[in-house]
Parts: structure tokens; C-alpha cells; sequence
């Protein structure tokens, strides 16, 4: 992320959706940019196994298939790899409950 760019605020989602990939609680969501709260067809990455998601229409989750990931536009590739990026620098997250 570039000096001085500001990032969404971290959300609550009310839907409580599970990762369909690891099956995790993915109960918030932080915006790549400001003043920014998921919608229906927004991108977005499991911060416990890594996998690329969209939001349904009632905040739910879905995994994006091979074909999808393929026919990204560059501006999207881009916005996932600054997420992998920024994930990479964090320390491991390790669901409550979980073994080591
Ligand atoms: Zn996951």
C-alpha cells in the first residue's frame, strides 16, 4: 500500500460466512480502499488459507473457479497480489481453538 493511501476500515459481516475452502468464520472484511463495505460480486481473500472468494448477494461466499481466476482483468490481478502481499507480512493467524 502506498504512503498516506488509506484502507477500508475492518467490517463486521452480519452474515457470518464460512470460507468455502477451509470452512474458517470469516465474520470481517477490510477494504483495499476507503469508506468501502462489501457487496454482492466484490473479491475478496480468506485470511486463513489464502483462498480468492467472491460475495454473494446476501454476503455470503463462493470460490472463484480456475476459469474465473484465468480471466481476471490486470487492475484485479494486481489488487490480489497487493492482498497476498500485505498477508505475507502478517504474522500467521491461527483460528481460536485450533491445534498448533
Ligand atoms: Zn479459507
Amino acid at each position: 500500500m502506498a504512503p498516506g493511501q488509506k484502507r477500508g476500515q475492518t467490517i463486521k459481516l452480519e452474515s457470518s460466512p464460512r470460507c468455502p475452502s477451509c470452512s474458517e468464520l470469516l465474520d470481517g472484511a477490510t477494504g483495499l480502499i476507503a469508506d468501502s463495505a462489501p457487496r454482492g460480486g466484490d473479491l475478496t481473500v480468506c485470511l486463513y488459507c489464502g483462498a480468492p472468494l467472491q460475495f454473494t448477494e446476501g454476503l455470503g461466499l463462493r470460490r472463484l473457479t480456475p476459469a474465473e481466476l484465468a480471466g481476471m482483468d490486470a487492475e484485479v490481478k494486481h489488487d490480489f497480489a497487493r492482498v497476498y502481499r500485505a498477508l505475507a507480512r502478517r504474522p500467521a493467524r491461527r483460528p481460536p481453538g485450533s491445534k498448533q
